[in-house]
């Protein structure tokens, strides 16, 4: 489907406004667990009886319609989205909403994150089960809709940063590589230390699989994160990186580079990374000719979808053209292999 001008139909749903999708749209930065809709997640909640943190209400807690006064309180609902799911059957419902969401937001590219190892444990399986799970239930929701999907694998930074990398590494390779995998992710507080190899490991598998390197780096965090992302874990894109935009020259080292910036428009703004004062780093992306993608990060939580995102990046200031020329930025910079 050709690309045309920027078109988007409002609605009011529960009080936000949604954006309809009428192009095609790709997103290169978005969490499974942060994408499944709150209709879907209830269902499961009540289907596996799943008990809640005491004083979690799902309605107040599970979505997020304004500023966070930090990144650890805006990831409240992973509170109960670790909890599920339970069965494989309840997977696949999470997975198909997910999707028709996608769908009606015009995606037709996604890459989709997910630090796996949450559901060995709740379903009771080994990793490579687990991460077979994973390819099987997205693939068969993205040939529904016709989009096409590859997964990243995302840890956490921490402690436990380099023990989890390998393990997803070994479910892969005992997978036989799957080319459902496209790349690995780091994610977390980035106020949080992780191990001194896990830049090395990074880089390894970056260069024994061929798999693509994402780094959340100056999203709430300083601008040097960013560089060491580049530098130590040989980081491909750049998810957030919204420090960047205060200093010119990383914008520049970025641009000569080629490392792309994956912009979250609305989450930025709800994470409390961006002040409701400061203007979007965007702008000086654009200017810059730093690349950068828009992005959702977690539409689910946010109530809101990917076409929301390019309503609120042209209200920041994204030219039409600029988000005209989306689709193919992505298809350019995403770790899938022969995209057309
Ligand atoms: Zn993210």
């Amino acid at each position: 489907m050709p690309q045309s001008s920027t078109v988007l139909e409002a609605d009011q749903v529960d009080g936000a406004c949604r954006a309809s999708a009428v192009y095609d749209r790709a997103d290169l930065h978005v969490h499974l667990n942060g994408a499944m809709p709150l209709a879907a997640i209830q269902e499961v909640l009540v289907d596996e009886a799943t008990a809640l943190p005491e004083g979690f209400r799902v309605e107040r807690d599970l979505i997020r319609r304004k500023p966070a006064p930090s990144l650890s309180a805006y990831l409240k609902p992973w509170q109960v989205l670790r909890l599920l799911p339970r069965r494989r059957d309840n997977l696949d419902r999470l997975t198909s909403a997910t999707f028709a969401e996608f769908a009606q937001n015009g995606v037709r590219l996604v890459e989709l994150r997910s630090s796996v190892l949450y559901l060995t444990s709740l379903q009771k399986c080994t990793p490579a089960e687990a991460m077979h799970a994973l390819i099987e239930s997205t693939g068969e929701a993205a040939r529904r809709h016709e989009i096409k999907r590859g997964l990243v694998l995302t840890v956490t930074r921490g402690p436990d940063s380099c023990r989890d990398l390998s393990t997803l590494l070994e479910a892969y390779r005992d997978l036989g590589q799957p080319t459902d995998i496209v790349g690995i992710d780091l994610a977390g507080d980035e106020e949080t230390s992780y191990p001194a190899d896990l830049p090395t490991l990074f880089r390894e598998a970056k260069d024994q699989f061929g798999l693509g390197v994402t780094i959340h780096a100056g999203e709430t965090g300083r601008a040097e994160n960013i560089r060491a992302a580049v530098e130590q874990f040989g980081a491909d894109r750049i998810g957030h990186g919204s420090a960047a935009g205060k200093d010119s020259q990383l914008m520049d080292f970025l641009a000569s580079k080629d490392v792309c910036v994956e912009v979250c428009p609305i989450s930025n703004r709800l994470t409390g990374a961006l002040h409701a004062d400061d203007p979007h780093p965007l702008i000086e992306f654009q200017g810059r000719g730093t690349p950068f993608v828009i992005c959702s990060d977690n539409p689910g939580l946010h109530h809101r979808g990917l076409a929301d995102d390019h309503a609120e990046a042209a209200a920041e200031g994204l030219a039409p053209s600029a988000l005209d020329r989306q689709y193919e930025l992505a298809k350019r910079y995403s770790f899938m292999k022969g995209l057309e």
